[in-house]
């Protein structure tokens, strides 16, 4: 007999977009004449950036000549592409990282996902709350955890992320193997300084600990004093492996690419405390269970650090920032408390003591406009709601307006 993974019964049964998309439903079937406004779920609105998009044609016209057709590719991603990242993103910021430690992948969102599965299933995992979810959802499809019971997964260490606090999690009081962060941070908006993060990079260094460290939402920060990269602090290498994404960045939401940073340094443990490279077991991961990303989408990916393609994805994000700019002065003028927004696309609204799902319904009933609850993000989300920047700069005034009208 066949018999099922039990760890996907203790999953939280409900899926924060498809509630939202249920309500948006009802809510339109009984305003047909109503036209919705969705600041909700964090898609990219604006189309390649013609230099992403000349790359991509070009390796395609490769691909339909005999000279320069290529089948499989290298698991870990084209040199090509590998060069140009540590080039890019890395060295050119002082961060000291070589083109064979970036592994090229189809997004974040795999690579966050799959990453634990190099871990034991008895470590201790900690976990910012409100978080994006793949973090958690994965540790529980693994078994690292207890049941779902208040709002928690048993057998997690919470990291609760209080406005009071800037919404930067304490260092655990006990010792943790393994830390998920993520900044900018997705559903907050919320930046960790250098100094900030260099106390993580410290704590994982005295616990043996490894930081995940996601910064898909990194080409938004505009403060030059901000860290792009956890590889800024210096004893990083060490101890953090580093998620980055096309998504956001370059508007790759439906082309799929991105890249996670292993840097040789970096080593975990064997029950009898030897050392194990962790670059090498992803490697053999990747090797084993991944057949690389395919050539155009790499060439596509490539011309995002062409001088043209930086000037168009840093347009296309400026675009996006201005919306956030909007949306925050309206938050300002309505005195709703908020964060982010300055250097990422999310803004995180405090709902002055109104349930999340409540201010939703209220924003979705009163204006027509969508946002997401926070309390889809963990039981720290529960009073807020997040507003994305994703939309065009009519739709966002045209939202704003509204919602000036329904909370003034
Ligand atoms: N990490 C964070 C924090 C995200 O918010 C997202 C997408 O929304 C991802 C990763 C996934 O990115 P990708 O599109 O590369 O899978």
């Amino acid at each position: 007999m066949i018999t099922a993974n039990e760890n996907y019964n203790k999953l939280n049964a409900s899926y924060l977009f498809a509630d939202i998309a249920k309500r948006v439903q009802v809510y339109q079937d009984n305003n047909p004449d109503k036209e919705v406004i969705r600041l909700g779920i964090g898609d990219v609105t604006l189309p390649l950036p013609p230099a992403v998009v000349q790359g991509f044609k070009k390796g395609v016209d490769e691909m339909a000549d005999d000279a320069t057709f290529r089948g499989y590719g290298p698991e870990q991603g084209y040199q090509f592409l590998r060069q140009a990242i540590a080039v890019g993103d890395f060295q050119s910021r002082g961060a000291d990282i070589e083109a064979d430690e970036i592994f090229v992948s189809d997004g974040a969102k795999c690579d966050t996902g799959n990453f634990q599965e190099l871990f034991s299933n008895d470590i201790t995992i900690a976990i910012p709350d409100p978080v994006y979810p793949v973090y958690l959802d994965t540790n529980v499809m693994a078994g690292r955890t207890g049941e779902f019971k208040d709002g928690r997964y048993q057998g997690i260490v919470y990291m609760d992320c209080l406005k009071e606090k800037g919404f930067m999690p304490d260092l655990p009081d006990s010792s943790v193997d393994l830390i998920y962060l993520c900044f900018p941070n997705n559903p907050t908006g919320s930046t960790a300084t250098k100094k900030q993060l260099a106390a993580w990079v410290d704590y994982a260094r005295d616990n043996k600990a490894l930081i995940l460290f996601d910064a898909a939402y990194e080409a938004f920060i505009r403060d030059e004093n901000l860290p792009r990269s956890i590889y800024e602090i210096p004893g990083a290498k060490e101890v953090a492996v580093e998620f980055r994404s096309f998504s956001k960045t370059a508007g790759f939401t439906g082309t799929r690419c991105g890249f996670t940073v292993v840097p040789k340094a970096c080593m975990i443990y064997t029950a009898d405390g030897s050392k194990v490279s962790l670059h090498d077991m992803w490697n053999r991961r990747q090797s084993t269970k991944f057949n690389g990303v395919s050539y155009p989408v790499q060439k596509a990916a490539e011309a995002v650090y062409s001088p043209e393609g930086q000037a168009q994805i840093k347009a296309n994000i400026d675009y996006y920032l201005a919306n956030a700019g909007v949306i925050r002065q309206t938050m300002t003028d309505l005195e709703l408390d908020h964060v982010g927004g300055d250097n990422s696309p999310y803004i995180w609204i405090d709902g002055n003591g109104r349930d999340s799902w409540e201010f939703f319904d209220l924003l979705l009933d009163k204006a027509g406009v969508v946002c997401t609850p926070g309390g889809g993000f963990g039981r720290c989300g529960a009073q807020s709601i997040r507003i994305s920047a994703f939309n065009s700069p009519e739709n966002v005034a045209k939202a704003m307006a509204r919602l000036k009208n329904v909370l003034k």
